[in-house]
């Protein structure tokens, strides 16, 4: 298999801090509105009544637990199948990539990704996502939201080896199952992590955070 660059991610060790998401903010330049990396908390369940103590109220399957996602670099990404303008390709590390100069505006790899990873520049009519940090990691340093997690809970590499690591579970609630694209991601799950397509619970951010 030719060389594939990705991510890892530790869902049980996130505190939905939002470093990574602002580290990756200032060093693109990106305005407070536009994400390439957003970290969400998904939760759900719900809370009864205590039958023992009236006015008292028990949790009932109550969980919460947070993912920071980004484009991850798919080994078939639809954006780049979509394009019409073949703008984005995928590099020889496996990282997908945008062509601002080729991008004609026309938004259907923001309709076709299913991690909602593009995001559309609207003062340069043209769209951008994650690279990857791929000026860095040429350098042989790493994206700067892994070295921004205090938590250590991202790890940038060799997917194969990340793999070898870390096993081989690719998705988890909300992000979609990993068969459309094939991500370039690996995940802990968190011990309340529910099953990609099960819907047990809901984004609890305010729709102007993700
Ligand atoms: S996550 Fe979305 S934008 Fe990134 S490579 Fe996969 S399909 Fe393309
Ligand atoms: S918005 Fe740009 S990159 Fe996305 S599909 Fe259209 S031309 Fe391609």
């Amino acid at each position: 298999m030719a060389k594939q660059l990705g991510f890892y991610f530790n869902a049980s060790a996130c505190t939905a801090c939002k470093a990574c998401q602002v580290a990756c903010q200032d060093k693109n330049n990106l305005s407070a509105a536009m994400r390439w990396r957003r970290v969400v908390s998904y939760g759900g369940g719900s809370w009864v009544p205590d039958p023992q103590n009236a006015g008292l109220m028990l949790p009932n399957n109550v969980f919460v637990y947070s993912i920071s996602s980004a484009c991850y670099h798919c080994v078939n990404p639809l954006c780049a199948e979509v394009c019409p303008a073949a703008a984005i390709s995928k590099k020889d590390n496996g990282l997908v990539l945008i062509n601002q100069e080729q991008c004609i505006g026309c938004r259907y790899c923001e309709w076709a990704c299913p991690y909602g990873a593009p995001a559309y520049d609207q003062a340069r009519a043209v769209m951008t996502k994650c690279t990857g940090c791929d000026d860095l990691v040429a350098q042989g340093k790493n994206p700067v939201c892994v070295d921004a997690c205090v938590m250590r809970a991202i790890e940038f590499g060799d997917i194969e080896q990340l793999r070898a690591k870390y096993g081989h579970v690719d998705s988890i609630e909300p992000l979609p199952e990993a068969k459309y694209t094939g991500p370039a991601v690996v995940i802990t799950p968190h011990k309340h992590s529910q099953a990609s397509g099960k819907g047990t619970g809901k984004i609890l951010n305010l729709p102007e955070e993700v």
